[in-house]
């Protein structure tokens, strides 16, 4: 039994009012509410063991790097990877992304080819953008279909021994796509092609089994799942993350400095110049051990539930048309009302204490597709609960009628 009120408990800023009504929270997509479990991690280290890592001889600086290296090993069971040194710790999924990205300058030469997805975030398109014009390489495109589907067949075209990488989300940020990343790995390494995953949708709601889905990369946020911003983690195979060449340099990355030669530090450290978020990594950990605790199987069984009855209230509504109706999706309604700009509905839900997104998210190709401007975007976490599905559902009747 997944007892939600009890759930809720743990996250303070769920008792705020906004507007002069409770705060109904469903921009989970952009960014999650954090538990008190998370925000004492982040009290004690600075109240308690502020130092930095991995350099000092006192005991401030043992116990904080202890907790961060601890923090890294949480990781690296959460996601079945096999060695913590595979573990890198970036700022984010676009740290992540831009890393591999601009590490791959090396290895690539012109009319290389890599492909992408339709429906990817910005932040997955155009670190790779960038990397075509500094090499040459060709970016190739896998379609989507109405229904916000990966078209596979052109996939399979697509694939050739000139393809170097392909890099798709996990989960659609926009329209909740859960796409068929095991095949589209499978199919990729037939061709000795690296896969890299952003998984910064799909953490929150699913947990991947990295070595069993056999990516090469994998790139998420720890403030999509419960933990705070500023940090997050990239996965890389040893043998990849061997091949790459440092990303920034600076202290820690290094073995030997002088002004003749550079080496450089061993994983994961090659990879992490400079003093790191030791806190948010630290809180990270934290949030994975509370979601851990909560059960993903619980988690997700919840959402879809949620997920299931949020649609069937949404579309009952006279002219609301739902984007993304993949047969296998999670956590993510977008959608308009005919004749009514999403920005002026995401206003009058404001208004009623309600959060939703509205534009782009992120994803403008997936707008050009539809020729829309945007859309409203309601997504959902494991403390959002059917009567606030109800207020929203409320909510956007009365936009309607006022609007139109
Ligand atoms: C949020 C998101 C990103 C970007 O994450 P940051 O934390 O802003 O770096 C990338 N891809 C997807 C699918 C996302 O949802």
């Amino acid at each position: 039994m997944f007892d939600v009120a009890k759930i809720r408990e743990d996250f303070p800023i769920l008792k705020r009012e906004v507007n002069g009504y409770p705060l109904i929270y469903f921009d989970n997509a952009a960014t999650t509410q954090k538990p008190k479990v998370v925000i004492d991690a982040i009290v004690d280290y600075y109240s308690n063991y502020n130092a930095n890592i991995h350099r000092g001889v006192h005991t401030l600086s043992q116990e904080a790097t202890e907790a961060y290296e601890n923090a890294r090993k949480k990781i690296q069971t959460h996601f079945n990877i096999a060695k913590s040194h595979e573990v890198i710790f970036t700022s984010g999924t676009t740290h992540g992304i831009n890393l591999v990205a601009t590490g791959f300058t090396s290895l690539l030469k012109k009319d290389d080819e890599i492909i992408v997805s339709a429906l990817e975030h910005h932040s997955n398109i155009v670190p790779w953008q960038m990397l075509c014009e500094s090499t040459g390489a060709i970016l190739k495109v896998i379609p989507m279909s109405l229904e916000g589907e990966l078209d596979m067949d052109t996939y399979d075209k697509l694939l050739n021994t000139k393809t170097k990488i392909v890099f798709v989300n996990h989960v659609s940020n926009t329209l909740g796509t859960i796409n068929p990343i095991q095949e589209i790995i499978d199919k990729a390494h037939v061709v000795n092609a690296a896969v890299l995953i952003d998984g910064a949708q799909a953490t929150p709601h699913i947990k991947p089994d990295l070595q069993a889905l056999n990516c090469d990369f994998y790139v998420c946020s720890s403030h999509k799942l419960c933990g705070p911003t500023g940090v997050g983690m990239l996965y890389g195979k040893e043998e990849w993350l061997q091949k790459l060449p440092p990303y920034q340099g600076g202290g820690e990355m290094i073995a030997e400095v002088t002004f003749e030669k550079t080496t450089y530090a061993g994983l994961p450290h090659k990879f992490e110049a400079g003093t790191p978020n030791i806190c948010g990594g630290i809180a990270f950990g934290a949030a994975l051990d509370y979601m851990n605790h909560l059960g993903f199987d619980a988690i997700s069984q919840y959402e879809d539930e949620l997920i299931q009855y949020a649609t069937a209230q949404l579309l009952a509504i006279d002219g609301l048309k739902i984007y993304g109706t993949a047969k296998h999706k999670t956590s993510v309604i977008s959608f308009n009302i005919e004749g009514i700009h999403p920005y002026d509905i995401g206003t009058i839900l404001d208004k009623l204490g309600i959060a939703v997104r509205t534009g782009r998210h992120c994803a403008q190709p997936i707008m050009d597709f539809y020729k829309i401007p945007g859309t409203v975007r309601a997504s959902f976490s494991f403390y959002n609960t059917k009567e606030e599905v109800d207020k929203l559902v409320e909510g956007v009747k009365r936009a309607k009628s006022m609007l139109q």
